[in-house]
């Protein structure tokens, strides 16, 4: 007897080999998939299930993994507009500063945690203030999530001391060990706001704990220059002189890298979360994703916070991500479709070193996959569900997803919150957010 059969749906399975079944089946138990294969596949296994789900007319594919998100800042969404990175973060850390406790972090995490829910991401990687209340938050919605203390030499919104901080991220690594829904990381926030023995501690307690460690790296010209006034090194030879590339290190953008230090990433392991519209929505540039591709670094997508791209819309940057480089490239093989489904799948699930659980309908692995409506203007016909995934499919086609075999949307609903309450009460913010930069 298992948990769930689906039928009748193509099956796009993100596997290594790129699988897909025309009308397939699959079916989950405990959490996890224990069949997928072509019709009639399966032998009494739909017979045998305890809830059967016909996918006639569906999409079926691996949830999609978000490896770079300010999930709260959902709260200010288009307040800050038209200007590039540094005065855009001024602006927005005085928001931040005037708006943030642990009630309207929680609840702005609510907010971005529904957005991607219902758009199909079924994992995040967060870095943000106050992570126990974005913990909280994503157990609510049913989300999967990598978070932990962020590190910040400055005020920040907390106003606490370095250590305070350094203690608080190392507090957070033991609280949430061995989870199967929170993976615990460490999050500087960069190389210019943190300085490089704060980042060492930072460093030392995710390898104490075996933990993420995440932190943004070469985004701007500016900053780029910064690191190399202050310390005569660029971002990545900065990072690699202080030790602290590695494949359980997650760095955000490296829009602004030289073939050197590609090189060194691809050495390192170390995976870069690459982010299209917000770089370049704040006019930051456009990362060398085939160049680091092709000397085998480790890249993945993510969407930045909704206060850099106004939304937290994934598919977008999937899209970007298969169509941005042919255009710069002029090479229309730059960033392979199957690529870039990868990069929005398997490749998020390995930065936070999962790839053995998720990122891909295998059996064996964590039943976190969406189901996707075909039947609509822009979606037919489908004669390769991989290039329908990549430039067709968007986040409104996404009508049921499940968590390790859990259903946290159901025909385009949540199950685990009531989205209007949460709306409401971020309707009731707005006017504060709006007047913490008047
Ligand atoms: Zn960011």
């Amino acid at each position: 007897m298992v948990d769930l059969v689906i039928e009748g749906a193509t099956i796009l399975t993100a596997d290594a080999g790129g699988t897909a079944h025309a009308r397939g089946v699959m079916a989950v138990e405990n959490g996890a998939i224990v069949h997928v294969g072509p019709e009639g596949s399966g032998g009494t296994l739909a017979t045998n299930a305890r809830t059967r789900l016909d996918g006639t007319g569906m999409l079926v594919m691996p949830g999609l993994i978000n490896t770079h998100c300010h999930i709260a800042s959902t709260l200010f969404r288009g307040l800050v507009e038209d200007l590039p990175l540094e005065p855009w973060l001024q602006t927005v850390w005085k928001a931040e500063a005037a708006i943030l406790s642990p009630e309207t972090t929680k609840l702005g995490s609510l907010l971005g945690l529904a957005e991607m829910a219902l758009g199909g991401v079924t994992t995040v990687v967060d870095m943000f203030w106050h992570p126990y209340q974005t913990v909280e938050a994503a157990r609510e919605v049913g989300l999967r999530i990598c978070a932990g203390g962020t590190v910040f030499d400055g005020p920040g919104v907390t106003g606490e001391s370095v250590e305070t901080r350094l203690a608080a991220a190392e507090a957070f690594m033991g609280d949430f060990a061995g989870c199967e829904d929170v993976f615990p990381a460490v999050m500087p926030h960069g190389t210019y706001t943190v300085a490089p023995e704060n980042l060492k501690a930072a460093h030392a307690i995710a390898e104490r704990h075996g933990g993420i460690f995440a932190t943004h790296a070469a985004e701007t010209r500016a900053e780029v220059k910064d690191i190399e006034t202050r310390y005569g090194r660029s971002v990545i030879r900065h990072l690699d002189h202080l030790g602290l590339l590695g494949p359980k290190t997650i760095l955000a953008h490296c829009v602004h890298l030289d073939d050197e230090e590609i090189e060194i990433l691809a050495r390192t392991g170390t995976q870069v979360s690459h982010n299209p519209v917000s770089n370049l929505k704040l006019a930051s540039g456009v990362a060398r994703v085939p160049e680091m591709l092709a000397a085998g670094v480790a890249v993945s997508l993510g969407t930045d916070g909704a206060v850099s791209g106004n939304d937290l819309d994934l598919w977008l940057a999937l899209r970007l991500a298969g169509m941005l480089h042919k255009g710069m490239a002029q090479d229309a093989g730059a960033v392979p479709t199957a690529t870039a489904l990868d990069l929005a799948t398997r490749a998020g699930a390995r930065a936070i070193g999962q790839e053995g659980r998720l990122g891909s309908l295998d059996v064996g692995k964590a039943a976190d996959f969406i189901m996707l409506d075909l039947d609509r203007a822009h979606a037919l016909p489908m004669f390769d569900p991989l290039t329908h995934a990549v430039f067709s499919a968007g986040k409104s086609d996404v009508r049921h997803v499940f968590v390790g075999g859990r259903q946290i949307v159901e025909d385009r609903a949540l199950t685990g919150v009531v989205l209007g309450d949460i709306l409401g009460q971020v309707r009731a913010l707005a006017p504060r957010v709006a007047a913490s930069i008047a």
